[in-house]
């Protein structure tokens, strides 16, 4: 992004933020759910990293919650309420550690670990032992005066319990920060008593206790049942309270609840174990929770550590993979399935959703586009639940850039698709390949699949595969490798030694070479040179189809029309079905980097016919010796070799490119030479 457009993004961003921000801190009513506003926090930060002199002191990244309301006498905090970074996985994790490692040669750090709880921060002062005063975290430098109100939550103790292990603390100044929350079945309980009394739901426990402690009438406040667990310990002697693991004891001696779920830790595995199990059982949990605080257990250590904007190095929030995420439309592709109905696909910045990441997703047809309104350029809300694959839920027009590209369906299937005509039959939504029906896609696919460039199974011609996919033994490409000889033998076509030709003609093509394999899928647009050198870029199927669309594009001779139909073809459902499919049944295509070969980089195209071998043949020669075959003269071409019986057009090409033309005799040359 141009620091220019950055800088436009980062304003809009910021505006509408500070929207949400309002109605989830200040009004207590979110309009967009955690994951969205995350999903746009992520999106900013990204810019910031990218253009540090654009952040501003109104970003959210350096400013902690809301404002404080004007009802409550506004109090300055003894020492900054802080928020917590995000970090999403095991890798995040891994780079937090490190940063913080760096910082602190020679520490071994060991990890405090604790639930999340998802409510609203507080800080409770008590003056020798006796509860003083309660401060919400407000904007994190000055809080509302709520003490009040606090004083209603029963969990809240009005004097502090002695216990001789730490009866330093009911001495002097003892502040004691955590949340104060609402069990999720109390929560469900006010929410039926309020749809009986005909009154709206509240929207969750997060904002109902937020809302509930900001009332101006402790005694609406008692009526609540509201809850507060604590976190956090300051003394003014930090040496009272050397670890994490020594505050939560020492909150807990005093008569505060501490979640007892909170361990330490040394190793990332075992923090991630933690995570996982909670992640299983938090269900279980009385509250809601949203993930893990990680800070680190010593308190000097973290100190030392600092603050970087709203927070502190020593500690971050590991987040559970949300439902819901937001990403940008990169453009939308046109899958043709196995049906030939032609299926738009949304091509997405690549973003985690449900602890996948997920980079497209299909938009069903034109109708629905049209309907949800959805442009290349967009930032959308996606969603998936459970293992249902992903969904544009919706647009988030304040977001939309002026260039912004309405999707034209018939225009994108003559641009991506410009070999074939569609229909969109009458009171249907979907256009489909026009004269295709599923027998016969499925026919030209396997023969292509059979073809002497792709797995190159002899036995599996044209008649044959009719053949077989008219006696419905054969449902996708796949279906041939568990073909038996005792079927295909009863067919018209075949007697005893044939069936048993193509059963072992099938079987020898099990493990072909990743370009072959590649070029089998017949992907629209992908030749065999391509297919070359798509295995050549990655390596394998697989990581192929986990290519972004710039990934793509970077692979010599992918332009944007063979990109899209790469990315269309592995953002349908079935195709991945037959993938796994085949690899299920044992087809294995194998992968020999081709070592940089003397003709590495030189590119070769023929005219006319070759006296000693087939076309074929040499540009299998070409190829296997590192060079690239083409079919046509470009500019970047090095050789054209003239045969017999020349065609005007390439020569005219190469004149025009000044490519220099070789014969035959020098071909052979060239290639016997290296
Ligand atoms: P945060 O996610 O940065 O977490 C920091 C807070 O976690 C602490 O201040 C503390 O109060 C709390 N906490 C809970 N358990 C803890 C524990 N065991 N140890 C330490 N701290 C613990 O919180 P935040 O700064 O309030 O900010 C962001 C959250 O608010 C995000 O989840 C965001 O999605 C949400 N938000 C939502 C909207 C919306 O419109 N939906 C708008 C703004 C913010």
């Amino acid at each position: 992004m141009k620091q220019l457009q950055a800088r436009n993004r980062l304003e809009e961003l910021k505006k509408l933020m500070a929207r949400y921000s309002h109605e989830y801190y200040v009004l207590d009513n979110p309009s967009v759910s955690d994951a969205v506003y995350d999903g746009l926090m992520r999106e900013l930060k990204q810019i910031e990293q990218q253009y540090p002199e654009l952040i501003s002191e109104d970003s959210p990244t350096q400013r902690v919650g809301g404002e404080p309301l004007t009802a409550f006498k506004k109090v300055r905090h003894s020492t900054r309420m802080l928020s917590l970074n995000d970090v999403f996985s095991r890798e995040d994790i891994e780079a937090w550690i490190k940063r913080t490692q760096r910082l602190l040669p020679g520490h071994e750090a060991e990890y405090f670990v604790d639930l999340k709880m998802d409510g609203l921060g507080c800080a409770i002062v008590y003056e020798n032992g006796h509860y003083q005063q309660a401060l919400t975290r407000g904007d994190g430098t000055t809080g509302e005066d709520v003490t009040a109100n606090v004083r209603t939550i029963k969990s809240v103790p009005l004097k502090l319990h002695e216990k001789p292990a730490f009866k330093s603390f009911l001495r002097g100044r003892t502040e004691i920060r955590g949340e104060i929350i609402m069990y999720k079945a109390d929560f469900e309980k006010l929410n039926v008593s309020q749809t009986k009394a005909g009154k709206p739901m509240y929207a969750n426990p997060r904002n109902l206790a937020a809302g509930t402690i900001r009332q101006l009438d402790p005694k609406l406040v008692a009526a609540r049942p509201l809850r507060f667990r604590a976190f956090d310990i300051i003394r003014n002697d930090f040496s009272e309270i050397p670890t994490n693991k020594v505050a939560y004891a020492a909150i807990a001696s005093l008569g505060i609840a501490v979640n007892n779920q909170a361990r330490t830790f040394k190793k990332v595995d075992d923090i991630m174990r933690f995570i996982d199990t909670w992640e299983q059982k938090r269900e279980e949990l009385p509250f809601y929770t949203d993930g893990l605080v990680i800070k680190i257990n010593n308190r000097d250590l973290y100190r030392s550590l600092g603050v970087v904007g709203k927070n502190p190095r020593g500690a971050v929030a590991y987040k559970y993979p949300a439902e819901e995420a937001t990403t940008a439309v990169k453009d939308v592709v046109i899958s043709i399935g196995r049906t030939g109905a032609a299926t738009p696909v949304a091509v997405f910045n690549p973003v985690i959703l449900a602890g996948t990441t997920v980079q497209h997703a299909s938009l069903h047809n034109a109708d629905e586009i049209a309907r949800k309104d959805i442009r290349v350029g967009d930032t959308v809300v996606v969603f998936k639940a459970g293992d249902i694959i992903p969904q544009v839920e919706r647009v988030i027009d304040e977001l939309r850039p002026k260039s912004a590209r309405k999707f034209n369906m018939e225009g994108e299937l003559k641009r991506q698709y410009p070999e074939l005509e569609f229909v969109r039959p009458k009171g249907e939504a979907v256009y489909r390949v026009k004269g295709a029906t599923g027998p016969l896609l499925l026919k030209r696919g396997l023969e292509h699949f059979a073809s002497k460039g792709a797995l190159d199974i002899g036995s599996l011609g044209e008649k044959n595969v009719a053949a077989l996919v008219d006696a419905k033994l054969v449902h996708d490409v796949a279906d041939i490798y568990v073909l038996t000889k005792e079927q295909v033998v009863k067919l018209d076509r075949f007697a005893e030694v044939s069936a048993q030709k193509l059963i072992n003609g099938i079987a020898a093509s099990k493990k072909p070479s990743l370009p072959r394999f590649i070029y089998g899928l017949g992907i629209r647009h992908v030749g065999s040179q391509t297919a070359i050198d798509l295995a050549e870029r990655f390596g394998s199927v697989e990581k192929l189809g986990k290519s972004s669309l710039d990934g793509l594009m970077d692979v010599e001779g992918v332009g944007d029309v063979v990109a899209e139909s790469i990315l269309a073809w592995f953002a349908d459902e079935d195709n991945i079905q037959l993938l796994h499919k085949l690899e299920r049944l044992g087809i294995k295509p194998i992968y020999e980097s081709r070592a940089r070969g003397p003709l590495h980089g030189i590119k070769i195209a023929i005219t006319g016919s070759l006296e000693t071998m087939g076309r074929d043949l040499a540009a299998e020669k070409i190829r296997s010796l590192g060079g690239t075959f083409q079919s046509s003269v470009g500019k970047d071409t090095a050789y054209l070799v003239v045969g017999e019986n020349v065609g005007d057009s390439k020569l005219k090409k190469a004149r025009d490119y000044g490519t220099k033309q070789i014969t035959e005799a020098e071909l052979i040359k060239l290639i016997d030479k290296k």
